[in-house]
């Protein structure tokens, strides 16, 4: 299944994303983990690429072609270039093709001091070319509500991402982010610039304050003050704050879909159970 044309048959889409164990023996439990993810019925995964990461010890592929042989889930790959040269992911590509996966979320990769840049790819948009010359590859692209760090400004953002739209992603997955106008303004802005590709709404459902405070500051996320205001009273408390972050994540989401989104992006961490409330909470609204 081509993920592009899931938009065309469903709104709004629901996807998961995952991330490969890191160990070996990690890769064998995450059966349980997608057996509970399968039940949920998602339109299709994305499975993470290592940060940094080579493509001798990537298990992104691996896993994909679990989740599509195994639960019948189409998979979304995530290859990142700025570490990899061209016949790395010429190889990476070559997998794919073997093992019939066809989607590709096309990605720069974070700059990362202990993992040299390989010089090949500057930017997504030059992966996204180079994947579409490669084969019949279905491609997708990273976007950034709140303006990627990097971007002198959220007007250069979008105009580089029309770069990567251009180059042929078909689809959008946004980064996360907590304050729903942010997104429907950057959406606004996103159509103003001729960008007609589904933009999915990435949502990281909250569990841990401190991984919260981490992420946000990596990725430029902004905390709007209700949010503060939880973390603040229950962020001590294990079991209160997921009640809290669920409650928060499912709001998000029942507004992102009256307000007629093409997609919600599902940040798992690989916590089924985090996956179970949310799609609890929204059963009767997908
Ligand atoms: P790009 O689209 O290349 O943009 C990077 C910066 O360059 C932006 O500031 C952009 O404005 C600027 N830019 C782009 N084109 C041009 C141009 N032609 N001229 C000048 N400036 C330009 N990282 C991982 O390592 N593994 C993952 O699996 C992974 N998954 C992700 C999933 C999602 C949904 C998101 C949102 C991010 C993910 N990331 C992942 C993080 C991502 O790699 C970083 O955010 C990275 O810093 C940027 O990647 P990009 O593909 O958006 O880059």
């Amino acid at each position: 299944m081509i993920i592009e044309n899931i938009f065309k048959e469903k709104k709004p889409v629901v996807s998961f994303e995952i991330f490969p164990p890191k160990k070996e023996a990690e890769l064998n439990n995450i059966d349980a983990t997608l057996k509970t993810l399968a039940q949920l019925h998602p339109d299709f995964i994305s499975v993470t690429f290592g940060a940094g990461g080579s493509s001798a010890d990537n298990k992104t592929v691996e896993l994909a072609k679990k989740i599509k042989r195994d639960y019948g889930i189409e998979p979304l790959v995530h290859l990142t270039c700025i570490s990899n040269s061209k016949e790395e992911i010429r190889q990476i590509l070559g997998q794919m093709e073997d093992a019939g996966l066809k989607n590709v979320l096309a990605l720069r990769g974070d700059m990362n001091p202990n993992v040299p840049a390989k010089n090949d790819f500057r930017y997504a948009s030059e992966l996204v070319a180079f994947i579409k010359e490669q084969g019949d590859f279905h491609v997708s692209g990273a976007c950034y509500p709140e303006v990627h760090l990097e971007a002198p400004d959220g007007i250069a953002d979008i105009r580089n991402l029309k770069k990567k739209v251009d180059a042929g992603a078909g689809h959008l997955v946004s980064q996360l982010f907590f304050d729903n106008n942010v997104f429907y303004d950057f959406l606004t802005k996103v159509r103003i610039a001729g960008i007609d590709a589904p933009v999915e709404a990435g949502i990281m459902p909250v569990t841990n304050k401190a991984q919260i405070k981490r992420m946000v500051t990596m990725c430029g996320a902004s905390l709007p003050d209700k949010f503060e205001r939880i973390l603040e009273k229950y962020g001590e408390s294990k079991e209160a704050l997921f009640d809290a972050g669920m409650v928060y994540a499912i709001n998000q989401i029942v507004e992102l879909i009256s307000y007629g989104v093409d997609g919600i992006h599902i940040f798992t961490m690989n916590n089924p159970v985090v996956a179970g409330r949310i799609c609890d909470g929204i059963k009767n609204l997908v």
